[in-house]
């Protein structure tokens, strides 16, 4: 079956050897032919905007113009520029012919030696070249378009390789419009130069690139790059870069993925908040229950009792019961007391007020008030080994937030006779170091297992070996806030069973 149908423009002013040709293709059993004629070269260039002919079939001997003059006028023609032409030379004249093709007609044919089968052929051979190369442009057109429209940089580019064969930097072929704007550079500016020294960034995968080249495997990465490595000041990205072997190279694809990075960092960090916030709001409800329960229980049985009782029991009975409730009540207060001092002190409200008051007799005021509470169920201890700085005075006046160290000390001191068994002793050593105040609150109780160390200033964490003791887990969180707040540090050294050591260091100025 014939192909589609081709119009050919015959372009000779001899009638006879135009229906020569017409003979020779209407014979064709490829494609069916629409023929139009002309004698004149001028007037087949009209036509030729007319018919928008497949092929020209040229006489280059014309009465008007020959064929040079016709090719290069067809040349400036917009509309028709690209028509093939099949040229007819005379014969013994190769020069003329060598012209021609150098002049850009697709094919010539000698007119003395023309068969129709040769005249068939290279009609045949113009017209699949002119389907090839518009199948070409078309391709390559499809390619410029989706390319360069990616949002993604992309390019293509060449291996360099020394006398050995080795790779030794790659040759950028192509760049699209996105990786022109990454760079910040023009397409001219990068076509033809060597990658590694246009963009050094990329010696950091140069290994991989080579590996793409040489085993033919694809490579997906992500790297990060300095504000340096661009031509203009850009802030460190990261870059998600795709590369797949072409040829003796590659393409790679490439995009910026800072942002992304950024949000994926900042979504895990809110995870890791909204994670410990419900680990914090589990633990704060389990202590809460336990710690208002258990007094609020003690209220109501004692109230009961009260009531029960009211006609006829002892006056000290129901004074015993009366400071039972006034004790849970105490428990309780002191537990919302230090729920609202967390929350004060995480809000960052808590201020630290300093004003000047005598170290030593604060300490020793303190241990003395302590004691009298613990009756002599408890042995404390104050030890200053900076006595002598006091002189004969025996003070020595610090610029501190006194408020805030009293609940320092009140809550390890405390902390201390609570894990200790009765009869021990608690030390509270002071030492004055260079700029720095020392204290050490110490007692032979029973010690922190090294598990619960690690979390012991966080808040209602209570370590496992506490039993029944009662307790929040939540003194110390604040204890460590108001250290702080003094520009102070705080430690601990414990060993289970043995006892426990906090080490509080404050600045004196
Ligand atoms: P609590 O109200 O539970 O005592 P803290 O915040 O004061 O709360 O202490 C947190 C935890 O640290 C306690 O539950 C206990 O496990 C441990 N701890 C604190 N001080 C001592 C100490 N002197 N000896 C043993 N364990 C202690």
């Amino acid at each position: 079956m014939r192909e589609n149908k081709q119009t050919i423009l015959i372009i000779d002013d001899c009638l006879e050897d135009r229906e020569t040709y017409r003979r020779y293709l209407l014979q064709d059993s490829k494609y069916s032919y629409k023929i139009v004629e002309e004698e004149y070269g001028e007037n087949g260039l009209e036509l030729c905007s007319l018919i928008k002919p497949d092929v020209i079939l040229l006489d280059f001997l014309l009465p008007d113009i020959d064929g040079l003059e016709f090719l290069n006028e067809l040349k400036a023609k917009g509309d028709s520029s690209d028509v093939p032409v099949v040229m007819l030379t005379g014969q013994g004249n190769e020069a003329i012919a060598v012209q021609v093709m150098k002049s850009g007609a697709s094919d010539y044919l000698v007119k003395g030696e023309m068969t129709p089968e040769s005249l068939r052929l290279a009609i045949h051979n113009v017209v699949e070249q002119t389907r090839l190369r518009k199948q070409l442009a078309y391709s390559e057109h499809r390619f410029q378009t989706s390319v360069e429209n990616l949002l993604d940089c992309f390019g293509i580019y060449t291996s360099v390789r020394d006398s050995s064969g080795k790779i030794i930097d790659f040759l950028v072929e192509y760049v699209n419009a996105a990786a022109c704007a990454i760079h910040g550079m023009t397409k001219e500016g990068q076509v033809g130069k060597n990658l590694l020294e246009l963009l050094p960034y990329h010696h950091q995968l140069f290994d991989q690139y080579c590996q793409v080249v040489e085993t033919g495997k694809s490579l997906v990465t992500e790297i990060s790059v300095d504000a340096d490595f661009f031509n203009q000041k850009y802030l460190p990205r990261s870059l998600e870069i795709q590369a797949t072997k072409l040829n003796d190279g590659f393409v790679a694809s490439w995009r910026d993925i800072t942002d992304r990075k950024i949000a994926e960092s900042e979504i895990s960090k809110s995870l890791a908040k909204e994670k410990e916030l419900n680990e914090l709001k589990s633990r704060f409800i389990s202590i809460a229950s336990h710690e208002l329960r258990n007094p609020l229980t003690t209220i109501m049985s004692a109230s009961e009792l009260l009531e029960y009782y009211s006609q006829d029991s002892h006056n000290d009975q129901k004074t015993s019961y009366i400071h039972l409730i006034r004790s849970s009540v105490n428990q309780m207060t002191e537990l919302l007391d230090d729920v609202l001092m967390l929350a004060k002190s995480e809000a960052g409200k808590l201020l630290c007020t300093p004003q000047s008051f005598d170290l030593f007799n604060f300490c020793q005021e303190l241990i003395e008030e302590m004691q009298f509470n613990a009756s002599n169920h408890h042995t404390i201890n104050f030890i200053n080994d900076s006595a002598e700085l006091g002189g004969l005075i025996g003070s020595f006046i610090v610029y501190m937030d006194d408020k805030l160290l009293r609940h320092i000390f009140i809550n390890l001191i405390s902390n201390g006779i609570k894990y200790s068994p009765q009869g021990s002793v608690v030390d509270l050593h002071l030492k004055i170091e260079d700029e720095f105040v020392v204290f050490q609150v110490k007692d032979s109780g029973i010690g922190i297992p090294p598990e619960d160390i690690i979390k012991l200033f966080e808040s209602f964490h209570r370590a496992r070996n506490v039993g029944n003791i009662p307790g929040t887990g939540l003194g110390l969180v604040i204890v460590k806030n108001y250290v702080e707040l003094h520009g102070g540090t705080i430690d601990v050294e414990s060993e289970v069973g043995k006892g426990t050591k906090f080490l509080v260091k404050l600045p004196l100025r």
